[in-house]
């Protein structure tokens, strides 16, 4: 007996996509942090279903009950070839669901858009990645099989929303085998921009440092305040002070690409890549504003501030957490630095806790794999060029990154999306993609799987 998802191995590549990513949303694999949460073994277990007849085998890990992950490898013809691994992951954030307009996690289509958690991160891709690995080994309508030069490594990961250590984490520490590849694709890309559309493909990722700030002052009465150390009063004056300053202005190749393909007036492009006039161009771009700042300064957000316990008491402690996101080539230290350079005199009644540090990682642009990015990109988009960004939040490519491998995030959108729109459907209210992107996205990758592990690049590993 076929099963439902079986079946649809003889409808196109769009709609297969379109129907896996429904079964994935209803999943519900919703990671709220928590070890016991996530259940990505839900799934697994759908994918395996997807897969079963075409003769594909994958390998399942479960390094804590539930959180389970799924890696099939088509081998290639070529031990010479380079590897292209298509990494996505199956969990998703949590919803406040009275703040949608649809049921979360029902995969409804209305008017050919599909509403859902995770309909934009990333299981779109996910389902994508599946129908292309199958449709590689078995067919589907309108594709036929091929046989890769290189291998072909699909990864359904669980737990990147919560830092991936159940996910593409445990499995380079412990699994690299599965795993590991010469090139990979992951989230998150594909939205267009300017006018002529320049299609956004992510080649970095910014680094994450996280500090407390302990401030200390002296307990009192409330009702006699004057003259008295009050810890949230100083802690304030650190949080504004924090929130007034400047790290340095970075104006990196990568930026300079993107906003030439951003197709702007010509000044405001001047002003985006002059580090003198930046500030001046930010409120002139509407949503890309918070987007271009970040891209352009390591950022630092005082998000929990606490003071006080008792309407009488003078808080005699108050501690600020902040959420740093830092640009390539910061450091820890140059974190430290920046906070005493803010904080200026307060110091002396403040400490930092917590050394919490991990870098940016950025791939090159100039690979084979990127050059193909862009052909497919311009199948759908005749004359666009791809816009090379750094993404402000973290993706499982830095695990890759980090080894020297390189990783983009990679997808196609319909004309519809702007990038301001796209990030923030991102962990937001009704989350949803448009078919017509569900389908740009399938195809393109598809394109790229067959011509990057294809005969005519002729590509060796290096
Ligand atoms: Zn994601």
């Amino acid at each position: 007996m076929e099963s439902t998802l079986s079946r649809i191995t003889r409808s196109s590549l769009a709609d297969q996509t379109t129907e896996l990513l429904q079964a994935l949303i209803q999943n519900r694999c919703v990671n709220d942090g928590t070890p016991d949460s996530g259940h990505e073994i839900r799934t697994v277990r759908t994918l395996q279903e997807f897969f079963e007849g075409s003769g594909l085998d994958g390998v399942v890990v479960e390094p804590h009950p539930g959180r389970a992950s799924l890696i099939i490898r088509i081998p290639g013809t070529d031990p010479a070839a380079p590897s292209l691994a298509l990494v996505g992951h199956t969990d998703v954030v949590p919803v406040e669901a009275s703040g949608w307009e649809r049921d979360p996690f029902a995969g409804e289509i209305v008017d050919g858009v599909l509403w859902g958690r995770g309909a934009i991160d990333m299981l779109n891709l996910t389902a994508a990645y599946a129908v292309v690995t199958r449709a590689i080994a078995r067919g589907a309508e309108g594709v036929a099989p091929f046989r890769p030069r290189g291998d072909l490594i699909f990864a359904a990961v669980a737990d990147e929303e919560s830092g991936s250590t159940f996910g593409v984490e445990w499995l380079t520490d412990n699994r690299l085998d599965l795993i590991d590849a010469d090139y990979v694709l992951t989230e998150s890309g594909g939205a267009p921009a300017g006018n002529q559309p320049g299609i956004g493909v992510m080649i970095g990722e910014k680094g994450v440092a996280g500090r407390t700030l302990r401030v200390k002052g002296t307990p009192g009465h409330g009702s006699a305040p004057w003259g008295s150390r009050n810890a949230g009063v100083i802690a304030a004056e650190a949080v504004r002070r924090l929130s007034r300053f400047q790290t340095p202005t970075v104006i990196s190749p990568q930026w300079r690409r993107y906003v030439a393909g951003l197709d702007l007036d010509e000044v405001v492009s001047g002003q985006l890549v002059d580090p003198h006039q930046i500030f001046e161009a930010l409120p002139k771009i509407g949503k890309l504003g918070n987007f271009a700042h970040a891209s352009t300064h390591t950022t630092i957000s005082p998000n929990v501030i606490r003071a006080g316990e008792k309407l009488n008491v003078i808080p005699g402690e108050a501690t600020v957490d902040l959420d740093i996101r830092v640009l390539p080539g910061v450091t820890s230290d140059d974190v430290d630095g920046y906070l005493r350079e803010a904080l200026g005199d307060l110091m002396s009644d403040i400490t930092f806790e917590g050394d919490i540090f991990g870098p940016s990682s950025i791939s090159s642009t100039e690979t084979p794999l990127f050059d193909v990015l862009g052909r497919a990109v311009r199948r759908a988009y005749p004359g666009a060029d791809l816009l090379p960004m750094l993404a402000a939040g973290g993706t499982d490519g830095r695990f890759y990154r980090r080894r020297g491998v390189p990783a983009y995030g990679f997808g196609v959108l319909s004309e519809r999306w702007d990038y301001g729109t796209f990030r923030q459907l991102f962990h937001g209210h009704n989350e949803r993609v448009d078919l017509e992107s569900i389908g740009l996205t399938v195809n393109a990758l598809d394109y790229v799987v067959r011509e990057f592990l294809g005969e005519g690049l002729g590509l060796r590993r290096d």
